[in-house]
């Protein structure tokens, strides 16, 4: 299949101290019409440095000191900024980790997505205001006539991200970029949006570069996964191979750091140590101060790029000659995980801390020029739980948080967000 986004040897310096900052080294990937390529990683791994430099939009400090970005097969790194003006929102989109930081506070949402149907679409009068109701109507805002007229802090952060999304389609990009997309927000709302996206992308094709932090969100929607580590990619495979056997010593760290039910009496697993400063030069493994494998090699000689399967590679020096001895199965959360299964967590044995009962708020809609009250916005409509003294929380005495609960009990697939979306598909509101 023709390649859409290929990033080759890519090398980016930020210059923000006395040294420069190699944020990212040596970078290469590919990625398909219509796939969901996940850039996974910890902050400062230089995931967003990588999507910035695709948009050509790095700070000032930042600079692309070596290496090739074509959509395409175009160029992007040799064009001129105002083709890539053009680019920017027309052919590739951006959505970002917070929709309240990205919207303009003092516009409406209607006027914020007619700015980038002016720039990117040609449509003009009554054709652009029908274009604004259709995308807010495709990405779920309900009663999108009323709602393009608000401006963001009247929408909720689910809702604001859908705009978001609504903005960044608005040019039907042939690739979307998501940094963190869901990061901002609660785990059914994480739910919805990562389901609008996915549905979206198969309706236009689109490719979707995604980068995250959350293995949860990888697992939902990725076909392909990349690990980043120190400014490089250290394991990269399809998503199943990925679960299956990831490789590398820190994707098996990454697995472990996972909370899980067997470990609710024990402290978080945490990857000891910090990612290296980038600014140093390296002679070894980047990751060898953290890896409990690390041998002599490891600090002397940089490991090479090995293909230890179809389609899965890894930076290590375990492999190809150590595969058996590698590591332990990874640490995956299944029925253990305890947003699956909270039931056994032990709950309810203490007397509750804060109960809340039957809790609504109701936020009025006005209309017309006297502003009656024309409707209600049910933000929260007779929620009701209870947290017990300690860190223990449940629903309580509530018919639909007890059908989320089973849904997640009866649940064999990975992550909380699977959970959710296993909801969704039983018509379970979440
Ligand atoms: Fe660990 Fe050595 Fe592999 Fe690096 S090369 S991940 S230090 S075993």
């Amino acid at each position: 299949m023709t390649a859409l986004l290929e990033i080759n040897n890519l090398n980016v310096l930020l210059h923000t101290g006395r040294q420069p900052v190699h944020a990212v080294n040596g970078l290469s990937l590919v990625i398909h019409p219509g796939e969901t390529f996940a850039l996974l990683g910890e902050s400062g791994s230089g995931k967003s440095i990588t999507a910035l430099s695709v948009m050509r939009l790095l700070p000032d400090a930042g600079e692309i000191v070596h290496g090739s970005i074509r959509l395409n097969g175009d160029e992007l790194l040799t064009l001129p900024e105002s083709t890539m003006r053009h680019i920017r929102g027309n052919r590739i989109g951006m959505i970002f980790q917070e929709p309240m930081l990205s919207l303009n506070p003092v516009m409406t949402t209607g006027a914020q997505i007619e700015e980038v149907l002016l720039q990117h679409s040609g449509l003009r009068g009554t054709a652009l205001q029908t274009r604004i109701l259709e995308l807010l109507r495709q990405v779920g805002i309900p009663d999108p006539a009323q709602r393009m007229a608000e401006y963001p802090f009247q929408f909720s952060g689910g809702m604001k991200q859908r705009v978001m999304i609504a903005m960044a389609l608005a040019g039907k990009p042939e690739l979307l970029i998501a940094d963190e997309p869901t990061t901002a927000l609660d785990v059914t709302i994480q739910a919805q949006v990562l389901d609008l996206m996915r549905e979206l992308q198969q309706q236009e094709n689109m490719a979707v570069l995604l980068i995250t932090h959350d293995l949860g969100v990888v697992a939902e929607m990725a076909h392909r996964v990349a690990v980043m580590y120190a400014g490089q990619i250290i394991e990269t495979a399809d998503r199943e191979s990925f679960f299956q056997s990831a490789a590398h010593p820190y994707s098996h760290k990454l697995f472990a750091a996972l909370p899980a039910r067997n470990k609710r009496n024990h402290g978080l697993t945490v990857i000891s140590g910090n990612v290296p400063v980038l600014s140093k030069k390296f002679t070894g493994c980047r990751f060898a101060d953290r890896c409990d494998r690390a041998w002599e090699k490891c600090h002397q000689i940089t490991p090479p790029w090995v293909e230890i399967a179809p389609q899965h590679h890894v930076r290590c020096h375990l492999y190809p000659d150590h595969p058996a001895d590698a590591l332990p199965r990874t640490n995956r959360p299944s029925q253990d995980h305890p947003a699956i299964n909270p039931s056994a967590s032990g709950l309810n044995k203490t007397a509750p801390l804060l109960r809340v009962e039957q809790l609504k708020i109701h936020f009025p809609i006005y209309k017309g020029l006297l502003k009656r009250v024309a409707g209600y916005i049910k933000a929260v409509d007779g929620v009701s739980l209870q947290i017990d003294s300690g860190k223990h929380w449940r629903w309580w005495e509530n018919p639909v948080a007890e059908k989320l609960r089973q849904a997640r009990e009866s649940c064999s697939s990975y992550g909380r967000h699977r959970a959710a979306f296993v909801c969704k598909m039983k018509n379970y509101a979440v």
